[in-house]
């Protein structure tokens, strides 16, 4: 709360500032609010949706005063981020398999430790599949984490083919007491074309294993990269379909709020968000906080 305050500044300071000593909310005011919300990573098309659905309470007269201006936005921006998707639920089937893609750097490996430590305090056991075979720190990293909260980790050797690698892991899920399986991705940008080939053939090898998988594909987004994560979404979303969000790095920057152009152009539910490197720093989407913390 006291981290994402740091987003919140600037956006919330300059409409505090906008509606100082204003009288009326006139045609002036909001376009200074659109010019505003355009140039805080919000981008141009959900600005102008905020803004049409504050105009709409303005022209129905049922928003005249300055001083809730920030507050009527606010609700708009939760409003936009409570993008209607099925519950998160792990509990859904046994195993419940996860998809977790996202480029290099973004904070996937840390995301995955992160979640299954939160998964087997909920009391699910959860299985890491080491499915980025391209790197071979990416494979001792995840067994680390792996360690670090005691789950078991499904890895094969450098270079393996990630596939044969999610196969060895869907059969060692059904074989083992095993409640959630987590698989790691490659993220490698140098070969976008080659990657989401990968990725994609290892998802049609886990729906095939186990039909009804995955239950969930999360694409992992580093809110400091700002429209970055942005046409990073359009991209897997567009090629390996994306079913939810996590949104890292919270913590050090002031640009969470290139999740508003994301969920409301992708209509992709934010699941959880990231904010810090230590295992119990991965916390629940919450539409209303995140609003109250950008506007
Ligand atoms: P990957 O390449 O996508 O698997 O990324 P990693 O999981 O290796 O993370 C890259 C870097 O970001 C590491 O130094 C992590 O500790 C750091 N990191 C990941 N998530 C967060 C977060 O929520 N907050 C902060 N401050 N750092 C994070």
């Amino acid at each position: 709360r006291e981290r994402l305050q740091k987003t919140r500044e600037r956006l919330a300071d300059r409409v505090d500032r906008l509606v100082l000593g204003k009288k009326h909310i006139d045609d002036e005011l909001l376009e200074e609010l659109e010019e505003i919300l355009i140039t805080s990573d919000l981008g141009v098309s959900a600005t102008r949706f905020l803004l049409e659905q504050v105009s709409e309470r303005v022209r129905r007269n049922e928003l005249k005063d300055p001083a809730r201006l920030q507050e009527e936005l606010r609700s708009a921006v939760a409003r936009l981020l409570q993008v209607p998707a099925p519950p998160w639920d792990p509990a859904a089937a046994r195993p419940f398999v996860i998809l977790v893609v996202g480029v290099n750097g973004v904070g996937k490996t840390t995301t995955i430790g992160k979640l299954a430590h939160r998964l087997k305090g909920d009391g699910f056991q959860p299985l890491l599949v080491a499915g980025d075979t391209f790197r071979a720190a990416a494979i001792e990293q995840l067994v680390l984490w792996g360690e670090r909260i005691g789950a078991p980790v499904v890895r094969q050797k450098h270079g393996a083919d990630p596939s044969a690698v999610a196969f060895d892991a869907l059969e060692a899920a059904t074989s083992r007491d095993v409640d959630v399986v987590i698989l790691d991705t490659a993220g490698r940008m140098h070969t976008k074309v080659n990657l989401m080939e990968e990725i994609k053939k290892v998802h049609r090898v886990i729906q095939k294993k186990m039909p009804g998988a995955p239950h969930e594909i999360l694409l992992v987004l580093d809110a400091t990269t700002g429209q970055n994560a942005l046409s990073q979404a359009r991209l897997f979303k567009d090629t390996v379909g994306v079913t939810g969000l996590v949104l890292t790095k919270l913590d050090g920057t002031a640009k969470g709020g290139v999740i508003v152009p994301v969920c409301h152009e992708l209509q992709l539910p934010v699941r959880f968000i990231g904010v810090g490197e230590k295992v119990e720093d991965l916390r629940p989407f919450d539409p209303g906080e995140f609003a109250r913390a950008i506007v």
